[in-house]
């Protein structure tokens, strides 16, 4: 077993170390290669040291890497008009993970009421086995014990519903409601995925009642399910609020907290702030990022090797009686096991296949987008091969 005496041990980790990555693979520093399926959970979208993405963090870094928010950041302006071109928002707050980002829509969600003279409406209405980070507010937003337990006091001004539950959801509503915040897709609780009329249901239930509609995109968003976000994928469902990070700079540390001009106007200078927040060098590797992901056909082949996983997948569940449900949109899968999950990803790493286990049953697959036919058939025989020793 690995020592590893000075970091503090609130992972548990595989003993396993990767020196170096190519597109979909990973290289141990046994030399042993390995097909990346879960892409560092979910943020080299783009698969390891992509040309584009490597030139313009090289070229940057040895330009400017930082100023701080006290100056006008034109990189970070830049970023700001490629992301707004992507949505319905017309302005971001840059900051630097998922939490974080959260962490700015949940204040700007109690700005926003509070300056409209209704600070009486403070509270964010979250989903069971949501996942929304690990700062206080955020694991308070988080709605599972595993996340919240042993931290208290929490802070107060959050309520919790099952997910893709409407009228759980409208018999929450109250007069303290500021906003509904939930992901588009469950990614870590396993690859959840709501009914079709679920987020158009969601809209227009905050537009009944005048509250901020927040999807957390964290995970789902920056082409991960075939569409630049996951919620373009219906109709009548655009939030008022958009959080992203992990893919957004293809593993610089960045969040962005997205939202139209009127909503942002609560955030006035000197209201919220981030020292590190869209600095040159993450707005630099972000920008490629997005240029790749825009790139004619792009999202396209993900949606089509999405369906070509999504269906191996299901012919794996065919074959495999503890497979009782595969769940799929674009590259965010989730193989649902009747039985504990952990002991097939840990074989399948041993095989050369990175996936993880979510919520101790499901096989959790986030591949690069940028994977090929031939690595997601190799990817499935892994699994297929593990399956079938195991059970
Ligand atoms: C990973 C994740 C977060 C937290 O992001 P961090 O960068 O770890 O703070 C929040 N929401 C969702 C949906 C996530 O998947």
């Amino acid at each position: 077993m690995l020592k590893m005496p000075h970091v503090i041990p609130s992972y548990s980790r595989f003993p396993v170390s990767f020196v170096r990555g190519e597109g979909t693979t990973l290289w141990d520093d046994d030399g042993k290669s390995y097909l990346d399926f879960l892409s560092g959970i979910g943020v080299n979208n783009l698969g390891h040291a992509h040309p584009k993405v490597v030139a313009a963090i090289r070229e940057q870094a040895g330009r400017l890497m930082h100023t701080c928010n006290l100056y006008r950041i034109p990189l970070q302006e830049a970023l700001a008009e490629a992301l707004t071109a992507s949505c319905f928002a017309e302005q971001v707050f840059f900051c630097n993970s998922g939490a974080e980002a959260n962490e700015a829509a949940i204040k700007l969600a109690r700005k926003t009421m509070f300056d409209r003279k209704q600070s009486h409406r403070y509270e964010i209405i979250t989903a069971n086995n949501g996942f929304h980070g690990r700062t206080l507010a955020t694991l308070t937003a988080t709605a599972q014990d595993k996340v919240q337990k042993g931290f208290a006091p929490l802070p107060t001004g959050f309520k919790y519903v099952p997910y893709n539950n409407l009228p759980a959801m409208e018999q929450a509503i109250g007069e303290h409601t500021a906003a509904i915040l939930v992901e588009p897709i469950q990614g870590e609780s396993g690859i959840v995925i709501p009914d079709p009329g679920y987020l158009p249901a969601l809209r227009d239930m905050a537009d009944r009642h005048d509250l901020l509609l927040i999807y957390d995109e964290v995970q789902t968003g920056m082409g991960r399910s075939g569409r630049f976000w996951c919620h373009q994928h219906h109709v009548g469902a655009v939030p008022d609020i958009m959080t992203s990070a992990k893919a957004l700079a293809s593993g610089i540390p960045m969040g962005a907290c997205l939202t139209t001009a009127k909503i942002a106007t609560a955030f006035s200078a000197g209201a919220h702030g981030s020292t590190f927040g869209g600095n040159p060098l993450a707005s630099a590797a972000a920008l490629a990022t997005i240029a790749v992901i825009n790139g004619d056909g792009f999202l396209q082949s993900v949606v089509e090797k999405g369906d070509y996983l999504l269906a191996g997948l299901k012919k794996i569940a065919a074959n495999h009686k503890m497979v009782t449900d595969v769940r799929g949109c674009g590259l965010l899968a989730g193989v649902q096991l009747n039985s504990p999950a952990e002991e097939a990803v840990s074989i399948c790493l041993s095989r050369g296949l990175l996936v993880s286990c979510q919520m101790g049953t499901v096989i959790r697959m986030l591949p690069p987008l940028i994977v090929d036919q031939e690595e997601i058939d190799r990817a499935l025989a892994i699994l297929s091969s593990v399956l079938n020793d195991l059970f």
